[in-house]
């Protein structure tokens, strides 16, 4: 009699841990189980949003990082381009002798000699850019005659000739990414 007292209590008591040990498995599951499918969630929110991305948006995103580039690593050391400017305190932008135009469609806007750093107040805006001193720092920079080349827009290919699909914006994105971060 004993023993099988002795025995329905051993069960007992073996049934109570199974049933803990089961319990905390699936309590310790739970959270890595959410984690799990948030991550999933984000990943196919962001390529849903990719894929909905526009050609102009694309455009922009490749336009922050190149400037990036210009700005803070090609230029990085350089003055002004128009007025030689180095003070440290003074904002610099990345100033195109030729804007992206009316929809960003301008064909030169992602050329890298239509783009150097200047300083954002004096020359890019209240100077407009400074045409003139920029004419004369492009033929000494690449050359006499490189200013009257870079006006003609047909020296150029168009946008769409350079990125044919989104995805080959998407690839000139990710180089100017790792130039900034070299
Ligand atoms: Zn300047």
């Amino acid at each position: 009699m004993v023993i099988v007292f002795v025995s329905i209590l051993l069960l007992i008591t073996w049934l109570t841990v199974v049933l803990s040990l089961h319990c905390n498995t699936q309590n310790n599951n739970k959270p890595k189980g959410a984690e799990i499918k948030r991550k999933a969630q984000k990943k196919s929110d962001a390529v849903r949003k990719k894929a909905l991305m526009t050609r102009s948006q694309w455009y922009t995103k490749l336009k922050t990082e190149i400037h990036r580039w210009i700005v803070h690593v090609r230029d990085k050391d350089k003055g002004c381009y128009t007025c030689g400017k180095t003070d440290p305190s003074v904002k610099y932008d990345c100033g195109h002798r030729h804007h992206a135009g009316r929809g960003g469609g301008d064909r030169r806007r992602f050329i890298e000699e239509n783009l150097h750093k200047q300083c954002s107040v004096n020359c890019n805006q209240h100077g407009s850019g400074m045409p003139v001193e920029y004419d004369l720092a492009l033929d000494i920079e690449y050359g006499a005659g490189f200013a009257d080349k870079l006006k003609c827009i047909d020296n150029y290919p168009t946008l769409k000739e350079l990125f044919p699909t989104h995805h080959d914006i998407e690839l000139e994105i990710i180089r100017y990414r790792l130039l900034n971060k070299s």
